[in-house]
Formats: structure tokens, C-alpha cells, sequence
């Protein structure tokens, strides 16, 4: 049984994993850089370890760091949260080599899935559609040319070993496919150590699909329906709902049941996501998440349960608490990621926490790890807190996320909250009808 859990993160996904850990009467340990000694994570933990000055590289990536902490607080298990080391298969097997419980897939899976050329040819074998496009890596331009003329322009081009929506680049002419090939190799190999590219038809206006799966080691696996995460600035998702405008309950069940078939023949383990782009009635697998996503509130606001909790019983050997037949959607729920940024130039405003006042009442919660007098350091991502609203369908829904945001006051920095507030306004948003590239139109990038 695991008693302690040591959470290798910040802000609000560690704030996130504790809340699980205390309902099930489990002890928690937070690590923190100097930069985060007055955090949130930290005064909720019941024990805290230092690792490290502010920068990311010398605390939250700090493995050896993170490690003595496990030791020396005698954590038997590590939950990664997202980011950070959560995808890192080298972490997950010295983890385990340490004798610590990994809260989180097998290492190998980590690996597969981490490198996108090797997790598409996986999945596409597990039965699972993609993208048409190169068989694995393309670095000469001739094989580039046949693969675009094979499946017609324009196409994308997307680092083997991308992430966080970078290392991609688009062309639209053969003329500009070479120099874009050329450019996403070398600035793949700067950003992410391998310069492997692959090619694949870029769809013009797909919306983002994702397909939430939990599976257990005893050969259980579930899926909880999707997510649309359509609504993207610079391939990054800025708010998600579940379940997708676009669907009907036949495709749901269709696609949630080929990504839970296909995670059955991997033997995969605990929480996972299968990303899809989709166009024209049209599934194409992208990538596969090894991990807890940022938005996985707005599927637990639908189903009634907490992937945390679940993540950590699969970890400790227990079987799924449910089957796929007790899985039950019920109404509508809508994330926004709330941002220390500026509305509409996307400048960071960190800085320190007036006022502060959260949205409550009926179906509406709040992640986040802010709080009044808090000073909301420069080093990490802008995330700040996340407001998720459920409602009886996707107007009542509407209505309530409308009445949250304008109860939410983070006085002292400049938030995303009027960039929410303006979208609950867009007849197209309002009317479910949007495409990846949608946001960035209506904010004339
Ligand atoms: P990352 O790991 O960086 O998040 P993904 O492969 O998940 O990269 O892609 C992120 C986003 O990039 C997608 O949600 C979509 O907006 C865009 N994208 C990726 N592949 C394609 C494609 N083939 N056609 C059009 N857009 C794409």
C-alpha cells in the first residue's frame, strides 16, 4: 500500500494531487525551489524538501534532487503531475530502481509514445487511424517531395521529439518544403536534441479530439469519452469541454472504443491520452500523452470520478474501482486556463496577489494555487489557475462559466479572464463551431 506520496511538481497540478492523497488518508511530501518556499504546495503538504534554486534545470529537474528527497522522507511513491519529469523514462526507471513506486505508466510506454514517430507506427499497428503521411523519420528532400506529392500539399512538418506545440513548421508549395524540412530538422536538434522530422498532410480545419483511457495492471481498461481542446494559441490549448460539440454518442463510442482496445493490446497502465485531429467525420491519431493532462477536470466534472485517486490505486496494484460499463456522461463542463498574461498580447504579468476571490456555487470549481499576498514567481509557466464550470448541458454551462468569470477577481497582475469573458460571447464559440485555427482568427494573428 503506498503511504506517502512525494509530488514532483508546483502550482496547481501539485495542489491537485495532494487533495487526492489527503481523501485517501495518504501523507504528502512537496519539494519546492527556493523561489517557491511561500508556495501553496508547500503549506498544504504535511512534509517539504528544498531541491534547488529557481531554475526549472536545478529543482523541478533536478532528478537526483528529487530523489534524496524521496529518501529522505521516506516517500514510498512519486507522482510527476504534468510537465516537468512526468514524461522523462529515464525518471520513471530510476524511480523504480530506487525502490519508489512510479504513479504513472511503465517506463517503456513512456518511451514508445515520447518519440512521435515510433508512437505513431505503434498505435497505427494497435489499429488506431493517423495522420497519412512518412513512414518514420524523412531527411532528404527527395523523399520529402514524394511523400508530398503522395498525399498532396500542404503538409506539416513535426519534430519526432516535439512537445508543448513547438518544432513544427507548414508548407504549402514544394519550394517551400524544402527550406521548411531543413529548418524544423536544425531547430528540432537546438530545442529537443534530435533533429528526426517526419512529414504528414496538414488538415486545414480539423478540430482537436482527445480520448481520456485508465487502464489497470490486471488488464482493465476503460475509456472516459473525449475532450475537444479546439479552442488553441500557437498549437497551445487555451480552454476545453467535454463532450465535443462535434460529436454524437455513436462517435463517441466508436473512436472511445478503438483507443480502449488498441491501450488493452499495449498492456498499458494508469492514465493516458490519445490526441486526435478531426476533420470531415475523420479520426487522425497525432500523439499520445503518457500522463495526467492539464484538463483532465472537465472529463472527472462529467463522469463523477477522480483520475487522481484512480492513477494512485492502479499504482498500489488495485484493480479499476469501475468498468467500462458503469461509466456514465452526464451534462456538460468547460475549462478555461487561467493565465498571469496579458489578455491580448500574451505578455507574462507575474507578480504579487492583491485582492483575490474565487467563483463558487453550483457546479463550479477552482484549481489553482494562488492565493492573496502570494507572489506568483517569473521562472515557470503562466498557468495560474484553472475554472471549471459543469452544467446540465452545454447552455447551462455557458450561462454558469459567464457568472464564474465574472466573480473571479485576481487583483495586482494582468489575467486571461477577459479573454475568456470576450469567447463566452462569440456566436461561434457559443454555437459549438470552431476548428483548431478558429482563436487565432478571431484574434487576427
Ligand atoms: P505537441 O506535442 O507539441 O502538443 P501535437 O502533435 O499534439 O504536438 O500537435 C499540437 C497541435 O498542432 C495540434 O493540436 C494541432 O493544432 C497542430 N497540428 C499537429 N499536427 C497537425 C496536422 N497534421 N495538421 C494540422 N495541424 C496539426
Amino acid at each position: 500500500m503506498i503511504e506517502k506520496v512525494l509530488i514532483a511538481n508546483r502550482g496547481e497540478i501539485a495542489v491537485r494531487v495532494m487533495r487526492a492523497c489527503r481523501e485517501m488518508g495518504i501523507e504528502t511530501v512537496a519539494v519546492h525551489s527556493t523561489a517557491d518556499a511561500n508556495a501553496m504546495h508547500v503549506r498544504l503538504a504535511d512534509e517539504s524538501v528544498c531541491i534547488g534554486p529557481p531554475a526549472v534545470k536545478d529543482s523541478y529537474l533536478n532528478m537526483s534532487a528529487i530523489l534524496s528527497a524521496a529518501a529522505i522522507s521516506n516517500a514510498d511513491a512519486i507522482h510527476p503531475g504534468y510537465g516537468f519529469l512526468s514524461e522523462n523514462a529515464d525518471f520513471a526507471d530510476m524511480v523504480e530502481e530506487h525502490g519508489i513506486t512510479f504513479i504513472g505508466p511503465t517506463a517503456d510506454h513512456i518511451r514508445v509514445m515520447g518519440d512521435k514517430i515510433t508512437a505513431k507506427a505503434t498505435v497505427k499497428a494497435a489499429g488506431i487511424p493517423v495522420v497519412p503521411g512518412s513512414d518514420g523519420a524523412v531527411s532528404d528532400p527527395v523523399e520529402a517531395r514524394r511523400v508530398a506529392e503522395e498525399i498532396g500539399l500542404p503538409v506539416i512538418i513535426k519534430a519526432a521529439a516535439g512537445g508543448g506545440g513547438r518544432g513544427m513548421r507548414v508548407a504549402t508549395t514544394m519550394e517551400e518544403l524544402e527550406e521548411a524540412l531543413s529548418v524544423a530538422s536544425s531547430e528540432a536538434a537546438a530545442m529537443f536534441g534530435s533533429g528526426a522530422v517526419y512529414v504528414e498532410k496538414f488538415l486545414g480545419k480539423p478540430r482537436h479530439i482527445e480520448i481520456q483511457i485508465l487502464a489497470d495492471t490486471h488488464g482493465n481498461v476503460v475509456h472516459l469519452g473525449e475532450r475537444d481542446c479546439s479552442l488553441q494559441r500557437r498549437h497551445q490549448k487555451v480552454l476545453e469541454e467535454a463532450p465535443s460539440p462535434a460529436l454524437n454518442a455513436s462517435q463517441r463510442n466508436e473512436i472511445g472504443e478503438i483507443a480502449r482496445a488498441a491501450i488493452q493490446k499495449l498492456g498499458y497502465r494508469s492514465t493516458g491520452t490519445i490526441e486526435f485531429l478531426y476533420e470531415d467525420g475523420g479520426f487522425y491519431f497525432i500523439e499520445m500523452n503518457t500522463r495526467l493532462q492539464v484538463e483532465h477536470p472537465v472529463t472527472e466534472m462529467i463522469c463523477g470520478l477522480d483520475l487522481v485517486r484512480e492513477m494512485i490505486r492502479v499504482a498500489s496494484g488495485s484493480p479499476l474501482s469501475f468498468t467500462q460499463d458503469e461509466v456514465r456522461f452526464s451534462g456538460h463542463a468547460i475549462e478555461c486556463r487561467i493565465n498571469a498574461e496579458h489578455p491580448e498580447t500574451f505578455m507574462p504579468s507575474p507578480g504579487k496577489v492583491g485582492d483575490y476571490y474565487t467563483p463558487g456555487g453550483l457546479g463550479v470549481r477552482v484549481d489553482s494555487a494562488l492565493y492573496s499576498g502570494y507572489t506568483v514567481p517569473p521562472y515557470y509557466d503562466s498557468l495560474i489557475a484553472k475554472l471549471i464550470v459543469h452544467g446540465a448541458n452545454r447552455n447551462e454551462c455557458l450561462m454558469r462559466l459567464r457568472r464564474a468569470l465574472s466573480e473571479y477577481v485576481i487583483d495586482g497582475m494582468d489575467t486571461s479572464i477577459p479573454l475568456h469573458q470576450r469567447l463566452m460571447s462569440e456566436p461561434d464559440f457559443v454555437n459549438g463551431d470552431y476548428d483548431i485555427h478558429w482563436l487565432e482568427r478571431l484574434l487576427g494573428l
